[in-house]
């Protein structure tokens, strides 16, 4: 196993409360393996992938669990050990490429950088650095240039390349492909693919499910901080558990096996003060019908269960007292 991820939670210590971004999150990620966390937004995708990291930005803290890559805890391994595996053995992409990119030092500079902080010699980065672009698709003169006079989608390319600089054992890529249009966007998902091809797991955040079932090859399904529902693509897209899970499934046209499209009515709560028992009560329509699960849903926090081998959700229909 490569990741292990358990009981892991991080609040935000807000002037307006307390913020309960992600709770109790448990999953593993196996090497080579692509698995996509999908839910709407603010639902702890980009939360978990940042702790995964240790870079929760403030006021986030990591409040307990555990982050087990290659069998180190590294919430609990030193500043100076992290250093060492940031960049080299897991690495970060973002929508915004500008997060790890500087406007005002030329892209080949900032490649070399990435290269030279882990000890290599400035040349052989510099002829590294030529070949990860032809690896993105880039011609060697784009390593002159500044970041703004590239298209969003060239800049993603750039961050893609600096990404695989040491043939990563992780990528976290949180969607990296949000904010370019489709054509794109697709080509991208080549660069993640290929990266992948060479050995790499990735952690791939996105809030479109179609756009997950297409490349991974397993998905987590998070909803208001917890994970709800965690399986291979094909237990997730054609025997969906969670009625959360459902209802996203049945929210996109292509996946749907019938012709009409349903949004997901309600709105994800406020997490300072989470409804009590399952966090999507409020929203769920089974809930809303079936008298049996009156008084668990609202109580009770439903466990995360193992349904079928390697298929894992966190609901009272299943497995537990509302069966
Ligand atoms: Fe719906 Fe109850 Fe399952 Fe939550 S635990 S998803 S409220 S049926
Ligand atoms: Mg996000």
């Amino acid at each position: 196993m490569l990741l292990e991820v358990k009981n892991l939670s991080i609040y935000y210590y807000t002037l307006a409360g307390v913020v309960k971004g992600a709770e109790n999150v448990t999953f593993n990620i196996d090497r080579g393996e692509w698995v996509t966390f999908v839910g709407e937004s603010g639902s702890g995708k980009s939360t978990v992938a940042h702790a995964i990291m240790n870079i929760v930005p403030s006021p986030g803290k990591i409040v307990s669990g555990e982050v087990i890559f290659e069998g180190k805890d590294l919430l609990k391994i030193g500043k100076e050990e992290l250093r060492k595996i940031r960049g080299k053995d897991i690495s970060m992409i973002f929508q915004d490429p500008m997060t790890s990119l500087d406007p005002l030092r030329k892209v080949g500079d900032q490649m070399v950088e990435v290269m030279t902080v882990h000890g290599v010699p400035e040349d052989e980065a510099r002829e590294r650095a030529k070949e990860l672009l032809e690896k993105v698709n880039l011609p060697p003169d784009r390593l002159d240039y500044y970041p703004h006079q590239l298209s969003g989608g060239q800049r993603q390319r750039i961050s893609i390349a600096m990404a695989m600089a040491f043939n990563p054992k992780l990528l976290i890529a949180d969607e990296p492909t949000t904010a370019l249009d489709v054509i794109v966007q697709d080509s991208i998902m080549d660069l993640i693919d290929a990266l992948k091809a060479e050995g790499t797991s990735i952690y791939f955040v996105t809030h479109d499910i179609s756009l997950a079932a297409e490349r991974s090859d397993k998905i987590a399904v998070m909803y208001a901080g917890k994970l709800v529902e965690f399986g291979t693509v094909e237990q997730i897209v054609e025997n969906p558990l969670h009625p959360y899970t459902k209802a996203l499934i049945e929210a996109v046209p292509d996946l749907w096996k019938e012709s009409e499209v349903r949004a997901i009515p309600g709105y994800p709560p406020d997490l300072r003060s989470p409804p009590p028992g399952c966090r999507f009560h409020p929203r769920c329509p089974v809930f809303k019908e079936r008298s049996t699960l009156k008084d668990l849903c609202d109580a009770v926090e439903p466990e995360m269960i193992e349904y079928e081998k390697g298929h894992f959700v966190a609901c009272h229909l299943y497995g537990g007292a509302g069966k």
